[in-house]
């Protein structure tokens, strides 16, 4: 009885272990089925290391690309696959965060139940404007930089476009294209921001300076500091906040960040979401990255955007999403049947202040004939960079649902560089021409 006994409790423990070791497996495959299923020895969605199944299509269905065993076809139309090159991503894969790439699973159609043998139609829709892309493209010319554009209520990209770009189907020699060719500079860049990062620091001046709404300040062009300067471009005279944002004196802006101290910097800084890396769809945007110094001169320089200060130029437009919305932007998403996420930033009613500072910009400099009909809000940037090169040229801001990043790298000043950029893609988008 008892060698019975010990059988029957020997067959149970291995018949135990044999549904813990399913239970592992299929665990694991829920988890990890999709790298599985997507590796590249998988001969049944890859031919020579490259996806032969799968198709993205842009938010109006125009095509983008197509796998097949004869390797990736893009669009026939050479501007359109250029515009769109980091979006899509280019045939040898150079691009990480383009879509074939980073949305292999997707593009596959894997799902657990099916695996890679989906009944759907493996066809992929991305929340991009490819004739959109177009404009901006043309808008950058040969110039470097990029566009960035997406609807802060529903959190949908619209337009990223990054030059220098190439044709995603050339045979390029990598050692022969230019540095940043293959970075998608929206979700990827991180740069210095200038006189964008106002912003942020009028939203601490708004809530932590008890006396903002009297307070003057009277630019020289020059700012002393314990014996250094913080220059202006020119003489700014006498500002309320309004006007020192408007004429983004850096005077006043010194002056501010060095009252408000690093503490209160930091804080609205990680607020701000601009040192947060963004999860779009799972693609992890760079993140920002600040240094509030002790020395004061250096505080003051921070507090205007320059110093050490980076930015992304995604968790940026999102930041402005937020101005337009309130306090409350949409999360970042390119997929079209992605969920869809808020999520909260600045407190309302300095929100609401900071748009109507942003459109007194343009009311009383950047001015209102140079962006017809989008009863534009925007802040301008001009950061300095390396020694010996131009400055970075920004113009960021809201029009209606959609927040904008522009920027054209070693150029001049923002409003006059970027400035006209913005406009170009807005018309096309908002007044259709
Ligand atoms: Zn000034």
């Amino acid at each position: 009885m008892k060698k019975l006994e010990g059988r029957a409790f020997l067959c149970l423990t291995l018949v135990a272990v044999f549904i813990l070791g399913i239970c592992f497996f299929v665990g694991r495959m829920f988890i990890k089925g999709s790298d599985w299923a997507t590796f590249y020895g998988n001969q049944h969605i890859f031919k020579n290391g490259q996806l032969n199944v799968g198709s993205l299509v842009d938010r109006n269905g125009v095509y983008l690309l197509k796998n097949s065993d004869e390797g990736t076809k893009y669009s026939e139309d050479l501007e359109l696959r250029v515009a769109n090159c980091h979006i899509t991503g280019d045939k040898r894969y150079n691009i990480s965060t383009g879509a074939n790439v980073a949305f292999r699973d997707k593009i596959i159609g894997y799902n657990f139940f099916t695996g890679t043998n989906s009944l759907y139609k493996r066809e992929l829709k991305l929340t991009i404007d490819s004739e959109l892309n177009r404009t901006a493209y043309r808008a950058l010319g040969d110039r470097e930089g990029f566009v960035g554009i997406y609807n802060w209520k529903t959190g949908e990209i619209l337009t990223m476009v990054s030059t220098p770009t190439v044709d995603p189907m050339a045979d390029v020699d990598i050692s022969q294209v230019k540095e940043g060719t293959y970075v998608n500079k929206v979700l990827q860049g991180k740069l210095t921001p200038g006189s964008i990062f106002k912003l942020v620091t009028t939203e601490a001046a708004l809530e932590k300076k008890k006396d903002i709404n009297s307070w003057i300040f009277r630019c020289s062009g020059v700012y002393d500091i314990d014996g250094e300067r913080v220059t202006c471009p020119k003489i700014h005279g006498t500002n309320d906040i309004y006007g020192a944002l408007a004429n983004s004196c850096n005077g006043a802006y010194a002056q501010l960040a060095i009252e408000l101290g690093r503490d209160v910097l930091k804080e609205y800084v990680a607020k701000s979401g601009l040192t947060t890396s963004y999860n779009v769809d799972g693609i992890k945007t760079a993140e920002g990255y600040f240094d509030f110094d002790t020395n004061k001169v250096n505080l003051g320089w921070a507090g205007i955007g320059q110093y050490k200060d980076w930015i992304n130029p995604l968790s940026m437009m999102v930041y402005i999403g937020a101005i337009a919305g309130e306090g409350e932007a949409a999360y970042p998403r390119i997929l079209e049947d992605s969920p869809k996420n808020k999520i909260s930033l600045i407190n309302p009613d300095t929100a609401r202040k900071l748009g109507d500072m942003m459109r007194n910009n343009v009311k009383s400099n950047y001015g209102d004939g140079n962006f017809p009909n989008l009863n534009l809000h925007a802040k301008s940037g001009t950061a300095e960079t390396m020694k010996g090169n131009l400055p970075n040229g920004w113009f960021v801001g809201y029009t209606g649902d959609y927040a904008f990043v522009v920027c054209i790298e070693k150029s001049g000043f923002g409003a006059q560089v970027a400035g006209p950029v913005a406009n170009r893609v807005l018309q096309q988008l908002v007044n259709g021409h």
